[in-house]
């Protein structure tokens, strides 16, 4: 089955989950805000399990400290960083205090290797121990029973063939430690991914009999900065990737992700709002609210409320069928009504994002029901009927706005030509 993931990225995604557990397979949630959360989050995550059995994974929270300065305040760890590396202990605090980041391939074997064992012996026990902890007195449970899907261990970025035996290492480690099933993290660039040899190099990196599949995780593929190459590179390296039986699940991913189900990946993974692509973090993001924005099924995309009612009346669209639009707007022009400006207004914001985690459960279901021509032709027919009211909106300011779509097209076509 190809996994719906959900970025549970903070305190605020609880109210976007309740009442949609049953639209998403897993969470991905950051290992330190496990520890920040200690006595909430394991309970929220048993919970969601309880409710819809919705799995989870704790991303590995030592990459944070690979490049960057959001982590630090004066020189000191942040207090929200500093309760990860002091549960980690001394494999992380020691290299902290004496560089400025940890970055394993700048480091010692002797250095690297407690790290992932630390951050690995973290990632199967704070849940299950919390819950454990947490449980009412007459109450038994077995933290066991709460453990999460698979361990994912400390990843390096990968631009260069020596960053490839840095993680190889790493990952020799990683077996070696585990108690549960291991999902390795691919990270690496559009750049990189270019040449062929690089594309197989991947690949041969994580054929192993330890691994039953792995996360994809290509910087940057932000559908309105990539070009048709780029998009090929990412379908042949999802198709080399399951031709070693370590099919990838995309670690950030919009539809296309969608699509390549029918070429092998397993499973993408999304935020609330956004979230679908991503850059590695270096600096101190700015407060402050998200502007609300609403997922357009048929686009793929997520537009500004005045252009998504501006544009879904031109198409003479009907209104979403789910159940949170249904209940929750009239009409395009109700959507429109309801966002007075107040980026941070829940009463916008909760909504929208209930509809996008349903809007892409549906799709994704969708695509996994029906013939990779069938979905082809579902994209084909959106670009058709809304390319020209991109194009007359001047809500919408990019007039390629929605090339992506032919681009995923071609790209899945001619590697599906190819493979036959
Ligand atoms: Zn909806």
């Amino acid at each position: 089955m190809f996994e719906a993931t959900f970025r549970y990225n903070s305190n605020k995604d609880k109210q976007t989950i309740e009442g949609s557990e049953e639209y998403v397979d897993s969470l991905i949630v950051p290992g330190r805000m496990v520890i920040a959360n200690q006595k909430a989050l394991p309970q929220r995550l048993r919970s969601f399990n309880e409710t819809a059995g919705v799995e989870y994974y704790l991303q590995p929270s030592v990459t944070d400290f690979r490049v960057g300065t959001d982590f630090r305040e004066d020189g000191e760890i942040r207090p929200w960083h500093w309760q990860y590396v002091d549960t980690i202990g001394p494999a992380l605090e020691e290299p902290l205090a004496k560089h400025d980041h940890v970055d394993a391939s700048e480091l010692p074997a002797e250095t690297v290797d407690p790290i992932i064992k630390a951050d690995i012996e973290y990632q199967e026990t704070i849940v299950p121990k919390r819950i454990e902890d947490n449980a009412g007195r007459y109450e038994t449970v077995n933290g066991d029973d709460y453990q999460p899907k698979a361990v994912i261990p400390w990843f390096h970025k990968i631009r260069s063939r020596s960053d490839l035996d840095t993680y190889a290492s790493m990952l020799d480690t990683a077996i070696d430690t585990a108690q549960l099933r291991i999902k390795p993290v691919i990270f690496t660039t559009k750049g990189f991914i270019r040449r062929e040899s690089h594309r197989g190099a991947l690949a041969t990196l994580v054929d192993r009999d330890s691994f039953q599949d792995c996360f994809l995780w290509v910087e940057d593929l932000d559908k309105h900065g990539t070009n048709q190459s780029d998009y090929d590179h990412v379908t042949d390296l999802v198709q080399r990737l399951t031709a070693v039986d370590t099919p990838p699940h995309f670690y950030y991913g919009d539809h296309f992700a969608t699509l390549l189900g029918h070429l092998g990946a397993t499973g993408t993974t999304y935020g609330a709002m956004y979230g679908e692509d991503a850059v590695e973090k270096t600096e101190q993001r700015g407060g402050g609210g998200m502007m609300p924005r609403y997922y357009v099924s048929e686009v793929k995309d997520f537009l500004q409320i005045s252009a998504t009612v501006d544009i879904q009346q031109r198409v003479g669209a009907d209104m979403c069928e789910c159940d949170v639009c249904q209940r929750q707007f009239d009409d395009w022009f109700a959507v429109g009504e309801r966002y007075d400006g107040d980026d941070d207004d829940d009463n916008i914001q909760t909504p929208l994002q209930k509809h996008h985690l349903r809007v892409r459960w549906r799709q994704i279901r969708e695509s996994e029901d029906e013939e990779l021509d069938e979905s082809l032709e579902r994209i084909d027919e959106a670009y058709s009927r809304y390319a020209a009211a991109f194009l007359d909106s001047n809500q919408v300011s990019n007039t390629k706005a929605l090339d992506y779509l032919p681009m995923w097209k071609a790209a899945i076509e001619s590697a599906s030509e190819q493979s036959e």
